[in-house]
């Protein structure tokens, strides 16, 4: 099994790439688990065809610990498992460790050893790598392989940096790897030739580019991912060829982050060319 877990600034897109990548690899007969690691819990209601009803953290609230598997995972559209870990109250407590209460939980109750072979489990992990908690998946090896969400707007790419020296720092004592970067199209200047470049500085590669389009706002209104709302648009095979990327990544490495002078230099460079 593959663990994933994809970064990103927060509004960048992880849980909209991630869906719809999920949705390209189901395609493939890939059978995947989707963990939402964001007390948000929005990481799987396009899978799911609206918001999960209930964390893991609510059910360990409401049930207390007699919990059971199909009390936190759904099943979702083609076959994929959906867990939201959920958040603290607003304000009381580490919105990380509801993660680390999630995936502890999963592991005890077998989630991944199940006779249906798991191809991947994909985390959606909220923000920066800032606090330790958001770091936990990649921190005792719970993910292995992280794929940064970014788009060519500076202060996506000063998280995308961030997260390269997390990665780096958990990289030393475990067997995470960074296995690239999403560029996510917002459609600035020189955006996929400026990430391009951004990726080789950190000793990986734009794995793949996904422009921008409506179609992704018309699937999320109907609570779907784009191949399932309608499989035929460009949008769709935008999805289907981000999943092949990942399915066929061999590419992984521990990143060399960028000094801050050296990535606005980057911003200046691309945003002042003709
Ligand atoms: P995150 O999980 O990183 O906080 P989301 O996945 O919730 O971000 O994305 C924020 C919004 O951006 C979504 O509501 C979605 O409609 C929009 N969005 C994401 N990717 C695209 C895209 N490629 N084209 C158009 N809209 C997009
Ligand atoms: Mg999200």
């Amino acid at each position: 099994m593959r663990k994933v877990a994809i970064y990103g600034k927060g509004g960048i897109g992880k849980s909209t790439t991630t869906q719809n990548t999920v949705a390209g690899l189901v395609e493939i007969g890939r059978k995947v688990m989707v963990v939402g690691c964001d007390p948000k819990a929005d990481s799987t209601r396009l899978l799911l065809g609206g918001l999960a009803q209930k964390s893991v953290l609510d059910t360990l609230r409401e049930e207390g610990e007699d919990v059971e598997l199909e009390d936190i995972r759904k099943l979702g559209y083609g076959g994929t498992w959906c867990v939201e870990s959920g958040g603290p109250e607003p304000g009381v407590g580490c919105a990380g460790r509801g993660i680390i209460t999630s995936i502890n939980m999963l592991e005890s109750l077998g989630a991944y050893e199940e006779s249906e072979e798991l191809d991947y489990a994909f985390y959606d992990v909220l923000g920066d790598v800032v606090c330790g908690g958001f770091a936990m998946p990649i921190r005792d090896g719970k993910a292995e392989e992280i794929y940064i969400v970014v788009s060519g707007e500076m202060m996506a790419m000063y998280a995308a940096n961030n997260i390269s020296k997390g990665i780096v720092k958990f990289a030393q004592s475990g067997n995470v790897r960074l296995g690239g970067l999403i560029c996510n199209s917002r459609n600035v200047d020189n955006e996929k030739e400026m990430i391009e470049k951004f990726a080789e500085k950190l000793g990986t590669r734009m794995i793949y580019f996904v422009p921008r389009d409506n179609d992704v706002q018309r699937a999320e209104i109907n609570r779907q991912t784009v191949i399932e709302w309608n499989s035929d648009v460009p949008q769709a095979k935008e999805y289907r060829g981000l999943a092949k990327a990942i399915d066929e990544n061999e590419k992984f490495v521990v990143p060399t982050p960028m000094e801050i002078e050296e990535l606005e230099k980057l911003l200046m460079d691309f945003g002042l060319m003709a």
